[in-house]
């Protein structure tokens, strides 16, 4: 990364460091989440804590933020990429700089000892286990949000730190259109839609997929996908997830159910997603505040992309067909291409989020920002929780769970204090719908795929998305591609156009 003044040199070389922390804190998370005995777990917290804390200093740091500061008042002399370094600097920090230290630590073991406490009353099914932490979880939220400051809504100051400038009225109109538009579709799609019984010959609790040829059907698909493997690894670890230490470590993770070979594979290409976008960042950025994938909504997008437009189109599942049965000849060899594209686009109405396809998807995620916008605005007890996730759910999914374990404490999220995340798994579905469609007007994507060519796709989503890192933020970045800003009708055009043809 070139430099214009000395002073944003030095800033750089200080970011260095902050940089270099958060390496080390992503590989004890990975280690964490992959292969920590569980007897270490008590030394592990103390470990990431104290690096937590040194990150901490080197943010609060007074010669770091003279310089930031210095650097921020003499931007005319600075490059474009300076500029979206400091911008990147200042968002990041404002957490830092203007949430107290205290609050920052309470926060942190207050969502610690609610983590636990959420396990234990998601394993017993029992919401009063957790009820108190969830309140106190919301306080601080709510505290930590009023230091951030807001200009409409208090929850938008907690958007913000998971997706740069995202508002509560930018979700309320994307999701009342998501819903008028595809709850009606979702109802003839599930009348019309017949393929249960092929499903459940194929898939059952008879059939054995070895965990073996499973992981061999992973590498196959990260290869042919250009997920680089000398600069990355497929583990296995019980929520799927992607670590990245630099783009030259870009990790992800699998999980092999022995019954459904389905939920490896797809699994596989979401987080190949993610690590195909940190592998193909510039290597100028490393170790700045540009080195990394910008927001989670772009993020999302890239796994999404590659998960469903890619992954679960006909063209794909056609050209994929004959490998499946290769791999797996004792269930699949009678099987037709139809069954398996039927076999990846079932659209069922479900209690659980993660399990949902991806008409249904997004419900789960507007029931979850409606809740979390009036809890975070104290309109909404949390006694009163479990009862409306029952209520919601019947109004938008016409499913409603008869435990808390399958409702409103499923997800581990708001254990972790993490309000305001939820939606951009939302901003990830609809992104990468709106980038499919542009790359539709250069790329004749269905040839491709059908051809199993994904490497012109990747060169493509490289250009235009991965090597600029967090140099674009996603609001420009969706107009840079796309030519237009974030607009849910693509999304909603992809859905219909697809399950038209598939029911
Ligand atoms: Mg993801």
């Amino acid at each position: 990364m070139h430099y214009s003044t000395s002073t944003t040199r030095k800033l750089g070389e200080k970011y260095k460091e902050i940089s270099l922390l958060g390496n080390v804190q992503a590989l004890l998370g990975w280690d964490l989440n992959v292969n920590l005995p569980p007897k270490a777990s008590n030394s592990r917290a103390q470990q990431s804590a104290y690096i937590t804390s040194l990150t901490a200093d080197r943010w609060l740091n007074p010669e770091f933020r003279t310089l930031f500061e210095k650097a921020s008042s003499e931007t005319k002399k600075l490059s474009p990429l300076e500029k979206a370094m400091l911008r990147n600097i200042g968002w990041s920090g404002k957490y830092y700089w203007k949430v107290p230290k205290e609050l920052v630590v309470e926060f942190s073991e207050t969502t610690s000892e609610a983590f636990m406490a959420w396990h234990k009353a998601k394993t017993e099914d029992k919401f009063s286990l957790f009820s108190d932490y969830l309140q106190k979880n919301i306080r601080l939220s709510q505290r930590i949000a009023d230091h951030l400051g807001y200009k409409k809504n208090r929850y938008d100051a907690l958007l913000d730190l998971y997706e740069m400038g995202l508002t509560t009225d930018v979700c309320s109109n994307i999701f009342k259109t998501l819903i008028k538009e595809l709850r009606p579709f979702m109802k003839q799609i599930i009348k019309k839609q017949s393929n249960n019984e092929t499903m459940k010959q194929l898939i059952n609790e008879n059939t054995f997929y070895s965990e073996k040829r499973q992981r061999q059907l992973s590498l196959f698909i990260l290869r042919k996908l250009g997920y680089d493997l000398s600069a990355g690894r497929l583990d296995v670890s019980p929520h799927p997830f992607t670590q990245s230490m630099t783009k030259h470590d870009a990790r992800i993770t699998t999980k092999y159910l022995l019954h459904d070979f389905r939920s490896s594979f797809t699994a596989t290409i979401h987080e190949a997603g993610h690590g195909l976008y940190e592998q193909g960042v510039a290597d100028e950025f490393e170790g700045t505040a540009l080195d990394s994938g910008v927001s989670l909504g772009i993020h999302e997008s890239q796994s999404r992309f590659w998960e469903n437009q890619i992954g679960r189109s006909p063209e794909f599942l056609t050209f994929m067909a004959p490998v499946f049965q290769a791999f797996f000849p004792e269930h699949l060899s009678q099987s037709t291409t139809d069954h398996i594209v039927s076999l990846f686009n079932n659209v069922e109405p479900g209690f659980i989020r993660i399990e949902a396809d991806e008409v249904t998807y997004n419900f789960h995620i507007a029931l979850r920002f409606e809740l979390e916008e009036k809890l975070i605005n104290e309109k909404l007890k949390v006694k009163d929780l479990p009862e409306i996730w029952r209520e919601k759910m019947d109004e938008y999914l016409e499913v409603r769970p008869k435990t808390d374990s399958e409702g409103v404490l499923q997800d581990v999220h708001w254990s972790y204090g993490n309000f305001g995340y939820f939606p951009t798994y939302t901003l990830g579905n609809l992104n990468a719908a709106q980038f499919t469609h542009a790359m539709k007007k250069e790329l004749k994507i269905e040839e491709l795929v059908a051809r199993g060519e994904f490497g012109t796709i990747l060169s493509w989503l490289r250009d235009n998305i991965h090597k600029h890192g967090a140099s674009i933020w996603p609001d420009e970045l969706v107009k840079k591609v796309t030519g237009e800003e974030l607009n849910p009708k693509y999304f909603v055009e992809y859905i219909k156009e697809k399950y038209s043809a598939l029911i």
